[in-house]
C-alpha cells in the first residue's frame, strides 16, 4: 500500500466531519478523510446551493449531491425516495437543519441496551461542544406564520407547555417552542463550513473527495486499511492504523457487508467470502412522517418562510410542526413518529460498490390515530374556523402520504455490531462512528446527535 495514515475516516458527514476535524487537532496524528462526493474548498462562493430555508412545503434536499437511493416497495407498493448527501459534509449539507438534542431518557435507554458510557452526563458536554462550533438560531414567535401561531396557541390551551429553549433537558413530555436550526444567513451550517473549514489547512489532515470506499482490508482479524476507487475509476489501497467508518446508516453497513462482515448466508449468496459474523444492516430505525393538509386561506400566509414551531407529544411518541404552503391556500400539520421499533433492514443487492443497497423500511401506522384525532380537534378550534381538511380518511392519507423522516439509524448498533467504545466487536483496528451506532432511536431529529457522536467518538478513539 503506497499511502499510510494513523487514521482513515470514511465519510465526511455529520459525524465523520466532526471526528476527522477533532482527531486532526493532534498534529502528531495523520488523518485521511475519504469522501465519495465532491469537495468545495472555496465553499463560501458556492453557498447558494446550501440555502436551508423554505419551511416544510418549500424544503428540498440538494439533489445534485445525493446518492439517489429508494426504498424497497412498502407492503402496499409505494417506493419511497431516500435522499442522502454525497459531498464533503454529507447529509449535514443537504438536510433541513433542525438541530435538536436527544432527550436525557433516550440515553438512559441506550445505557440499558448496553451503551455504557453514553448516559446524559457523558453526551451532554459533547452536544455543548458542538454548539460552540456550529451556530444555532430560532425564529421569534412574533414573526411566525399565522398557521404556526394558531397551532401553538391551540396546543397551549390544551396543556402543552411553552419552552423558549427546545434543546433544554426538560423540554419534553408535552412541550412546544421555536425549532433550533443550524443556519447562518439561511445557509446550512453542516460540517463543511464549520468543523472542516477550520481544519482543512492542517498539514496532518488529508481530505480525499470523489473517492468511493469499496471495502475494509482485513488480515488475521485486523483492519489494515481500505480499498478505494478514485476519480479515474482505478482502485487503490490506503493503509491505516485505525479505520473509522462514518459513511452513514446506509453507507456504513454496505461497506462492512462488502468486507465480509455480516450474516454469512447473506454474503455467500452474493459471492462474498464471509469473514466475521455480525448482524450488520439489521434493525434499521427510521422515523416515518405524514403531513395532514387542510385548506385555510386565512392562515396560509408564508410571511416568515423559514420559521418553525415544534410540539412534542405528552408521551413522547411523536413530534409535530405546522406550515403554510407558498401557494397561499393550504396549510399542514406534519407529524413525525419517534417511537420506532427498528424493524427495517439494509442489505446488499450486489458486491459491486457502485450498486445501491436494498433498503427495507418498516413503518407502524397505529401511532398516527391519536395524531389524526388531535389534528381534527385542532381544526375544530376557533383559530382554525373556516379550515377545510383535505379529503380522505386516515388510511387513505397514510397510504399516499407516509414517507421517511430522513432519520435512518441503528444498522450497526452499539451492543450488536460495535462495542460502547465504537470498535467493531471481535475485530481490531476498525470502528464505526455515525448514525449506524444508535442502539435505539432518539425521540428527536437525529442530526445534532450525529454531530455529538463525532465529538464522543473523538474522545473514545482519539486517546
Ligand atoms: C433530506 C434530509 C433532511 C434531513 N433533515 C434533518 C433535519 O432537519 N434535522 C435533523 O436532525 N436531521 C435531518 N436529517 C437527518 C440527518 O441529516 C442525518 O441523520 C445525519 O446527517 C446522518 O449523519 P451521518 O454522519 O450518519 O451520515 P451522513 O451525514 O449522511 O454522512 C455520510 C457520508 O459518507 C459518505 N459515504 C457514504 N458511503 C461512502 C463510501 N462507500 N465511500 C466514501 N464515502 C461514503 C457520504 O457521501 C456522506 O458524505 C435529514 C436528512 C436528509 C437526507
Amino acid at each position: 500500500m503506497s499511502e499510510r495514515f494513523d487514521v482513515v475516516v470514511v465519510g465526511s458527514g455529520s459525524s465523520g466531519g466532526v471526528l476527522a476535524a477533532r482527531l486532526s487537532e493532534d498534529a502528531s496524528r495523520s488523518v485521511c478523510l475519504v469522501e465519495a462526493g465532491p469537495d468545495f474548498p472555496r465553499e463560501a462562493e458556492v453557498a447558494p446551493s446550501f440555502y436551508a430555508g423554505g419551511g416544510y412545503f418549500g424544503f428540498s434536499p440538494v439533489w445534485e449531491h445525493d446518492w439517489g437511493y429508494a426504498s424497497e416497495p412498502l407492503p402496499w407498493g409505494r417506493v419511497i425516495p431516500i435522499p442522502r448527501g454525497r459531498l464533503m459534509g454529507g447529509s449535514s449539507m443537504t438536510n433541513g437543519t433542525l438541530c435538536v438534542r436527544g432527550a436525557p431518557f433516550d440515553f438512559a435507554r441506550w445505557e440499558t441496551l448496553g451503551a455504557t458510557g453514553w448516559g446524559w452526563d457523558a453526551v451532554r458536554p459533547c452536544y455543548e461542544a458542538v454548539e460552540r462550533e456550529i451556530p444555532l438560531k430560532t425564529y421569534p414567535r412574533r414573526g411566525w406564520q399565522p398557521a404556526q401561531e394558531a397551532f401553538a396557541a391551540a396546543l397551549e390551551e390544551r396543556g402543552f407547555r411553552w419552552h423558549d429553549e427546545m434543546n433544554g433537558p426538560d423540554a419534553w413530555h408535552g412541550t412546544l417552542g421555536p425549532g433550533p436550526f443550524n443556519r447562518l444567513d439561511e445557509q446550512r451550517q453542516g460540517t463543511l463550513p464549520t468543523y472542516l473549514r477550520r481544519a482543512r489547512g492542517r498539514a496532518n489532515l488529508v481530505l480525499r473527495p470523489d473517492t468511493l470506499v469499496d471495502r475494509v482490508l482485513l488480515r488475521d482479524g485486523r483492519a489494515q486499511g481500505v480499498r478505494a476507487i478514485g476519480r479515474d475509476g482505478k482502485p487503490y489501497e490506503l493503509a491505516a492504523g485505525l479505520v473509522v467508518l462514518a459513511a452513514g446508516a446506509i453507507g456504513t453497513p454496505a461497506i462492512l457487508l462488502r468486507s465480509g462482515i455480516g450474516p454469512p448466508a447473506e454474503l455467500r449468496a452474493l459471492g462474498i467470502e464471509p469473514v466475521h459474523d455480525l448482524p450488520v444492516g439489521k434493525r434499521l430505525h427510521d422515523h416515518s412522517t405524514c403531513a395532514f393538509r387542510f385548506e385555510a386561506p386565512h392562515l396560509a400566509d408564508v410571511c416568515s418562510p423559514n420559521s418553525s414551531v415544534i410540539a412534542r407529544d405528552p408521551d413522547d411518541s411523536w413530534l409535530a410542526v405546522a406550515y403554510a404552503s407558498a401557494e397561499g391556500r393550504e396549510c399542514c400539520f406534519t407529524f413525525v413518529m419517534t417511537d420506532d421499533p427498528g424493524l427495517g433492514e439494509v442489505t446488499l443487492a450486489s458486491a459491486d460498490p457502485t450498486a445501491a443497497p436494498r433498503i427495507r423500511l418498516h413503518y407502524e401506522l397505529d401511532g398516527y390515530t391519536p395524531c389524526w384525532e388531535l389534528a381534527l380537534e385542532l381544526l375544530g378550534d376557533r383559530r382554525f374556523a373556516g379550515a377545510r381538511p383535505a379529503a380522505g380518511s386516515l388510511p387513505d392519507v397514510l397510504r399516499d402520504g407516509i414517507t421517511t423522516g430522513h432519520h435512518a439509524a441503528g444498522t450497526c448498533g452499539i451492543g450488536r455490531v460495535v462495542a460502547p467504545d465504537l470498535r467493531v466487536l471481535g475485530l481490531e483496528g476498525l470502528a464505526v462512528a455515525d448514525a449506524s451506532i444508535f442502539p435505539a432511536h432518539v425521540s428527536n431529529n437525529p442530526n445534532h446527535t450525529c454531530f455529538m457522536i463525532g465529538e464522543r467518538a473523538a474522545q473514545l478513539l482519539g486517546s
